[in-house]
């Protein structure tokens, strides 16, 4: 039996806990330590766990064996904590759990690409990273928005490959952390052993959040708000996609660099270019791979997701305004975790 703690009570715990608590052989808790989450999602969770409809084909249902927000009731029991957060919760989640894991425990964020590592050593201290293993996938393996809280999530799209850096301890082999992380997300996407977690930083793909975000808001007016939630992804305009494939040469050029001044022992080979990403991610959901805007435009995985948006009353009815509160916005910041600015 793998006993299982996923930390959050988002989109992607919708999904981990649906397929996790599907598998015979292993058990999953869910901690969150949001406002009211644990309880919400405990009231919300039916008998037959959460439903996830997902693009492969089958639908899942999973259910947890405890939600709660108190780490002392959930922590002790984990082999395996997943965090799937966004990234600024990472030290308040880490502190928390801190005194209550096992040594040897594995712990691991996906995605984990905003220095999951560094506020891991940070807070957990170099001794306990030692001893156990420390992991971060590239991204999370969908695109995923709950359908209903609590009750069902679904799955856009499914990523065909993804990069997992894991650290065991010293002298161990980390191919039974890969096979168990695969059981766990399921047969798709398949997890690839990837080089380091500066890598993994470096090649960030929500990048592409500011980025979009700016190419559409640049010539609007703000105080005007929106008949409908506009499309994210699908929607962006030539300028924007050239925009974002100049971002993804900046750190390509980062890459170079690096490269030139530790022309030994630093292995940065599994950092891609957007464009690259996107394919290794999407190929087969991606209509016209002509350029990063076409592959946006057409991309099936990413169809429907729009800008986040607030809800406003007007005199003509309901309408929509940036919130920019969300994720899209505020994500990315791994100094901030690290330095508790
Ligand atoms: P989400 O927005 O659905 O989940 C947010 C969760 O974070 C909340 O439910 C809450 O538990 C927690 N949280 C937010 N603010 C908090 C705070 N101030 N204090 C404590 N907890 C707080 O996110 P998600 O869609 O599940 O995504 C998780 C991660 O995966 C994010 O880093 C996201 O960028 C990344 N990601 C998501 C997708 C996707 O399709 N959903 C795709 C790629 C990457």
């Amino acid at each position: 039996m793998v006993r299982v703690l996923l930390c959050g009570g988002g989109n992607a715990i919708h999904v981990l806990t649906s397929y996790i608590g599907a598998l015979p052989d292993c058990e999953v808790c869910i901690l969150s330590l949001f406002p009211g989450e644990a309880d919400n999602l405990r009231n919300a969770v039916p008998d037959e766990g959460i439903k996830c409809q997902n693009d492969l084909g089958n639908d899942v249902y999973g259910k947890p064996l405890q939600i709660s927000n108190d780490p002392a009731a959930v922590v002790p029991r984990s082999d395996v904590v997943i965090l799937a957060l966004p990234s600024f919760t990472h030290e308040l989640y880490l502190n928390k759990l801190k005194q209550y894991l096992r040594p040897g425990v594995m712990i691991g964020s996906m995605p984990g690409q905003s220095g999951f590592d560094l506020v891991a050593r940070h807070v957990l201290g170099g001794d306990f990273v030692q001893a156990s293993t420390v992991f971060a996938l590239e991204t999370l393996p969908w695109a995923c928005r709950i359908v209903e809280y609590g009750k069902s999530v679904q799955v856009l799209g499914t990523k065909k490959e993804i990069g997992a850096v894991i650290a065991p301890p010293e002298g161990q082999s980390l191919e039974p952390v890969l096979q168990t992380l695969q059981k766990l997300v399921g047969r798709l996407p398949e997890l690839k052993a990837s080089t380091n977690f500066l890598a993994l930083t470096l090649m960030n793909p929500n990048t592409v959040h500011p980025t979009i975000s700016y190419g559409f808001y640049r010539d609007k007016d703000l105080t005007k708000p929106f008949d409908e939630p506009p499309v994210f992804y699908q929607g962006v305009d030539e300028r924007t996609g050239q925009m974002l494939s100049k971002v993804s040469d900046e750190v390509m050029e980062v890459q170079r660099v690096l490269l030139e001044r530790y022309p030994t022992g630093l292995d940065l080979s599994s950092m891609l270019h957007i464009r690259d990403v996107l394919l290794r991610y999407y190929s087969d959901e991606i209509g016209d791979k002509t350029n990063v805007y076409t592959m946006l435009r057409t991309s099936h995985a990413h169809r429907g997701l729009t800008h986040p948006m607030v809800d406003v009353e007007t005199p003509e009815g309901k309408k929509y305004m940036p919130n920019f509160n969300y994720r899209y916005f505020t994500e990315g910041e791994w100094w901030s975790c690290v330095s508790g600015q």
